[in-house]
């Protein structure tokens, strides 16, 4: 396996997927090319990549592909599944359950697939969540409809309870569909099987509409948000052109990766500012926001601004407080942008309309779009031929048009954030023309 130490953080890539044992029960599928654990797909991770490691060369890495083995851990008709689905809802969720209960029953005929309700809470009795049967029959149709059927929560839950849970429950592989959090969650799960020297297998599969976990270049259902962000940033491009000085804001997701609002403005090509986390642009001076707002309203008497929901957290008074997974609750940014607007203006005597839009939780609750929908349902496949070959402490995902295993460990170290030295980031500000908004772009970026 290819490994390098890096000097800097002390990170070695090391992409080999842990296993509960060794794999010797012929697989019940009979009919396919049956993928090989030495087989993969080599790449070398580039400058974005990189830059997440804290590394500076090319480096050779190889994940193992996804996909059926000759010969499984499990013995399948004896072995149980569970699902959950944790954190905050998604593009395609749906999907992914129905293509894990669907791979599980017809490809590899299990003895049962179990729907945890509400997130990890399903795991703990006190709650008092009932689990479901799912079955072919009743996930056939989930795909049609937005949102999670298992339900979701936020919060801890401590990771003994939870394997006491799969214990009682005799589940031996167990599918978890989350975010960041959720992968947290996974791995404090597989140290508590571990310990109890268990074999239970953990697969998760990564949902971040925010698409702001590393590794995973695109994540399930950011395609379908994109395109519903769209529909709401023509929205306010109408609403903006539809009176003098019309202001249209809108707020999209993007806790502190902003590549949602960086995509979605790229496509519609109507915006005129973007404002990311990852940039620690100005609204005051020479170079800053509310000045060129104000020429641009001059020139052409509308402008559209897109906000992504961690943007101008440097704006703001440090707020320390947290949910109740641990993240951190951000400030209001829009709001605060809208009351300098108005300052802003009203004091240069420039008088506007503005129209805010925050279509958030349209976004995240529609069903997913057909090439989210063909993603999922690989990612539901591989996952279930990665746990039933009793691979265990990773997630599945695609990888430059390949789906791969990739080790938990790697996925959880930091969360992939929008590179704003990338050709990708300037691109996007060359499409509003607001590269002069200092802050947008890196003072040496020239050099780079
Ligand atoms: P989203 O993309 O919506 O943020 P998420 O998976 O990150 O999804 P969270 O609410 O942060 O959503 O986490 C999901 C679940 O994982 C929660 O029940 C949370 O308590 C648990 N979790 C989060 N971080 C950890 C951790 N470090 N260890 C164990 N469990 C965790
Ligand atoms: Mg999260």
């Amino acid at each position: 396996m290819p490994k390098r130490k890096n000097a800097e953080s002390n990170f070695s890539i090391d992409t080999t997927i842990p296993t509960l044992g060794n794999a010797k029960i012929p697989s019940p599928i009979s009919f396919c090319r049956f993928e090989d654990d030495e087989k993969g797909l080599s790449v070398f991770l580039d400058r974005e990549f990189l830059e997440e490691l804290g590394d500076e060369e090319p480096i050779p890495i190889r994940f193992e592909s996804a996909g059926p083995r000759r010969h499984l851990f499990f013995d399948t008709s004896k072995t149980k599944c569970a699902i959950v689905t944790c954190g905050g809802l998604c593009p395609g969720i749906n999907d992914v359950i129905r293509a894990i209960v669907m791979e599980a029953y017809h490809n590899y005929n299990v003895a049962g697939v179990m729907g945890i309700r509400y997130g990890l809470e399903g795991f703990i009795p006190k709650y008092g969540h009932e689990i479901v049967e799912l079955t072919p029959d009743s996930v056939s149709n989930i795909h049609q409809f937005g949102g999670t059927v298992l339900g979701s929560s936020r919060g801890p839950q401590n990771p003994e309870d939870i394997v006491d849970a799969l214990e009682r429950m005799n589940v031996n592989c167990l599918f978890m569909i989350g975010g960041d959090g959720t992968m947290k969650a996974v791995k404090s799960i597989v140290a508590e099987i571990t310990k109890r020297n268990l074999k239970i297998a953990v697969i998760g599969i990564p949902k971040t509409i925010d698409n702001d976990i590393s590794f995973i270049p695109q994540s399930f259902g950011f395609e379908t948000a994109v395109d519903k962000a769209t529909e709401a940033i023509s929205c306010a491009h109408t609403e903006a052109q539809g009176a003098m000085n019309g202001i249209g804001l809108v707020k999209l997701m993007g806790r502190e990766s902003g590549f949602i609002a960086a995509q979605s403005t790229f496509s519609i090509k109507e915006v005129n500012f973007v404002l990311i986390p990852e940039t620690r642009f100005e609204l005051d001076g020479e170079n800053g926001l509310l000045p060129a707002l104000a020429d641009r309203l001059k020139r052409r008497k509308h402008a559209v601004i897109v906000v992504a929901e961690g943007a101008g957290q440097h704006l703001m008074s440090t707020n320390k407080a947290t949910d109740i997974s641990g993240n951190p609750v951000l400030g209001d940014f829009t709001t605060l942008l809208k009351d300098r607007i108005k300052e802003y203006l009203s004091n240069v005597g420039m008088p506007y309309t503005l129209k805010y839009i925050d279509p958030s939780y349209i976004i995240r609750s529609v069903p997913a779009n057909a090439n989210d929908r063909i993603y999922c349902g690989l990612l539901g496949q591989s996952a279930v031929h990665a746990a039933m070959a009793g691979k265990t402490s990773m997630v599945v995902s695609k990888l430059m048009d390949r789906y791969v295993h990739i080790p938990l460990d790697l996925v959880t170290r930091k969360r992939r954030t929008l590179n704003i030295h990338s050709d990708y980031w300037r691109a996007v500000l060359e499409s509003t023309g607001q590269s002069a908004l200092r802050g947008m772009v890196p003072d040496n970026y020239c050099e780079l």
